[in-house]
């Protein structure tokens, strides 16, 4: 009796039972493998009101885009309290990092906080996000892009924890998968692992040829590491008359009209990179449902092995369990009775 995985890489076509079950299965790996991954425990910072080491302050705040059809981006950055921690994580080195935001009580909801991956500058004691800024709709929404959407640059935001996940930076092919302003968490491990000699490939997706952002520090790896290089705009809904384009005075960049799709990423991904191997980690990030998607079609398009896979997905280029990862923590440590402020 075959099971699921023959079947997937057998060279047979299989059933649409066969494929339910065997992406069945896939899903359930990742819920358990992933959620390890991701699921960290919180410190319980963010039920406590907010203390002089948990706030930051906004020092400036540039909008990244804003056309009529997609929430705006801005870039926020925020001076880091004297007595933040960044918490200890992969051996020494810096993990991908976020912070959690949490937005004052609103008339109708309290605990209104959400992760953001955040870039630190450490010599200048600050960190920048990138947010969407969702317009809130209606309640249970938490609108917390909302909100950093609309403080004032020199006011506090509480930022009650901070996070690093390892991840594989000896990693020598990397594709990165990166809806809209996920594109913020790619920029950084590509940036890395260019540096470290790596080849990597990225998909850029997004609805309208003006959303993508951070184009300005995309092109200069391009140009830094020609060949090792590439960056695929998928453009989902382009404006009618625009063509499918290579951007002609860049090497290594261009643009495709559709989604990401299982020949996208063979396109992109499959076959022999530049040192004779496959590729050896995968990056996704968006939604839950558009980075399981990703995994699915990962699989459809027979770009990893899923016979070897047993819980975290080691095709992953976050180290899950595999790794160093630090819990959510203060973003400082509690102060002592005795050091304690009276405000
Ligand atoms: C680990 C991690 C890192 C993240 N890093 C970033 C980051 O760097 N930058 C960033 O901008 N976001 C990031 N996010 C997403 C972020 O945490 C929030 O989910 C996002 O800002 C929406 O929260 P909100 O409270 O503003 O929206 P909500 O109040 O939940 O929703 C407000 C309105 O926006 C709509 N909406 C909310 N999310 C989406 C969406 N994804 N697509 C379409 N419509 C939506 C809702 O339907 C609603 O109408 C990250 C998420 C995770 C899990």
């Amino acid at each position: 009796m075959s099971t699921s995985y023959e079947i997937a890489f057998s060279k047979q076509p299989f059933t649409m039972i066969q494929r339910n079950r065997m992406m069945g299965r896939i899903l359930l790996y990742l819920l358990v493998g992933v959620a390890t991954c991701f699921d960290t425990l919180d410190s319980g910072e963010a039920k406590l009101p907010s203390r002089p080491g948990t706030l930051c302050k906004l020092q400036s705040r540039e909008v990244l885009t804003n056309n009529s059809t997609t929430p705006a981006v801005h870039r926020l950055r925020f001076s880091l309290p004297l007595t933040a921690q960044i918490p200890e994580c992969c051996s020494g080195e810096t993990g991908m990092l976020h912070v959690r935001v949490k937005a004052p009580d609103a008339s109708d909801q309290t605990m209104r906080f959400n992760p953001y991956s955040a870039h630190l500058d450490s010599s200048k004691r600050s960190f920048d996000l990138l947010v969407k800024i969702y317009p809130r709709g209606t309640s249970p929404d938490l609108g917390v892009s909302a909100y950093l959407g609309a403080v004032a640059v020199n006011d506090y935001v509480h930022v009650p924890e901070i996070r690093a996940l390892d991840w594989w930076r000896d990693s020598k092919r990397v594709g990165l998968v990166c809806f809209g302003v996920g594109i913020t968490e790619c920029l950084e491990p590509a940036k890395l692992l260019l540096q470290e000699g790596a080849e990597v490939r990225i998909l850029y997706a997004n609805r309208h040829s003006d959303d993508p952002i951070l184009l300005d520090e995309l092109r200069v790896l391009l140009v830094e590491y020609p060949g090792r290089f590439r960056l695929r705009h998928c453009i989902s809904r382009p404006g009618s008359g625009s063509v499918n384009e290579s951007n002609p005075s860049i090497d290594g960049e261009r643009t495709t009209h559709g989604r990401v799709d299982i020949h996208v990423l063979k396109e992109e991904f499959g076959g022999m990179w530049q040192d004779g191997d496959v590729i050896q980690h995968f990056f996704m990030v968006g939604t839950v449902e558009m980075e399981n998607s990703v995994i699915g079609m990962v699989a459809q398009a027979q770009l990893f092995d899923f016979s070897k896979l047993r819980g975290h997905p080691m095709f992953l280029l976050p180290k899950g369990p595999y790794g160093i990862n630090s819990k959510w923590a203060a973003l400082s440590p509690q102060e002592s009775a005795d050091e304690a402020v009276e405000l």
